[in-house]
């Protein structure tokens, strides 16, 4: 049984509705939490911020982290009448995540929140680039290469580790951690090294932090084709037309996995599977 309260049922019955009610669900809500988004000014991260909002408790905190301050504040806004009847604190951290000063002020903001009553940490890694795509042998370039590596693998694996010293291990706390991935995490892509190779590494790292750390769960997400920017950029530059998902449709797939709460951790699910 799907089980909402009725406190939520007003507000943000729309989008519940669009969530499968015949399955068996562990969390109600995801609790009083702390919920980074990254890459949250656009595209999925921002279809995530609106759907992840409907389903925290009040005195939840949710970090919005992009680099564009202009987009993060228009989200704040719009989250603004919901957030307000719902008690949440929503700070923008515009921040560009390649660089060290992003991130270490990623984790400084959630620090800050760190001295609430939080029942659980929820960070979702989602913030990504295309990067170049090219063949192979065009990547000679050590500094390009390493820019496009530093935001799409390093980036994720500093903040990761900085928020979960932040939010040490408590027995009343509840933390998960989100990779978004890709189909391509898998599949070897001519001229796609970049993304397959980040892709990939990152599907790595979040499985080793599943092996060492029982007491956080980790879900490796692979959100299907949807028409964000990064595909508007991808039929630019080859011309490929995919058939495209709305970005909700994912995000709505992702909240109910997470308040199902059924996945093994390290789990690597794809939205076409689940
Ligand atoms: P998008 O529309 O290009 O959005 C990317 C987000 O990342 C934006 O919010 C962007 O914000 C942020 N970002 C980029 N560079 C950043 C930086 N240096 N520092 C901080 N934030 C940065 O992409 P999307 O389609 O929503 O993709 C979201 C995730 O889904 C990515 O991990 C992507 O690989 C994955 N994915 C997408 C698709 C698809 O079809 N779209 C398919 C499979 C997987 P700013 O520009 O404001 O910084």
């Amino acid at each position: 049984m799907f089980i909402y309260t009725k406190r939520r049922k007003k507000t943000c019955f729309h989008k519940r509705r669009s969530i499968k009610m015949s399955n068996i669900t562990n969390h109600s809500t995801l609790g009083r939490s702390i919920c980074i988004i990254t890459g949250a000014s656009k595209g999925f991260g921002r279809a995530l911020a609106h759907k992840v909002s409907c389903w925290l408790e009040p005195g939840s905190v949710l970090l919005l982290v992009a680099r564009s301050e202009t987009l993060l504040q228009e989200l704040k806004e719009e989250l603004q009448s919901f957030t307000e009847e719902q008690q949440l604190v929503v700070h923008c951290v515009a921040v560009d995540l390649s660089k060290r000063e992003g991130v270490n002020e990623t984790i400084r903001v959630a620090r800050q929140e760190a001295v609430n009553e939080i029942e659980h940490l929820l960070l979702i890694n989602n913030a990504a680039s295309l990067g170049d795509i090219s063949h192979f042998g065009s990547f000679t370039n050590l500094e390009e290469v390493n820019s496009y590596l530093s935001l799409n693998i390093s980036s994720a694996l500093a903040l990761t580790a900085g928020i979960l010293q932040v939010f040490s291990c408590t027995p009343l706390m509840r933390r998960s951690v989100v990779n978004i991935s890709s189909a391509l995490a898998l599949q070897p892509l001519p001229s796609w090294v970049l993304y397959c190779t980040a892709k990939a590494a990152r599907m790595m790292m979040f499985r080793v932090l599943a092996k060492e750390q029982p007491l956080v769960k980790v879900l490796i997400y692979s959100p299907g084709p949807m028409d964000t920017d990064m595909q508007k950029d991808i039929l630019r530059l080859t011309g490929v037309k995919h058939h495209l998902l709305p970005a909700q449709e994912s995000a709505d797939k992702l909240v109910k996995l997470l308040l199902d709460d059924d996945f093994v951790s390290g789990a690597n699910l794809d939205f076409f599977d689940v």
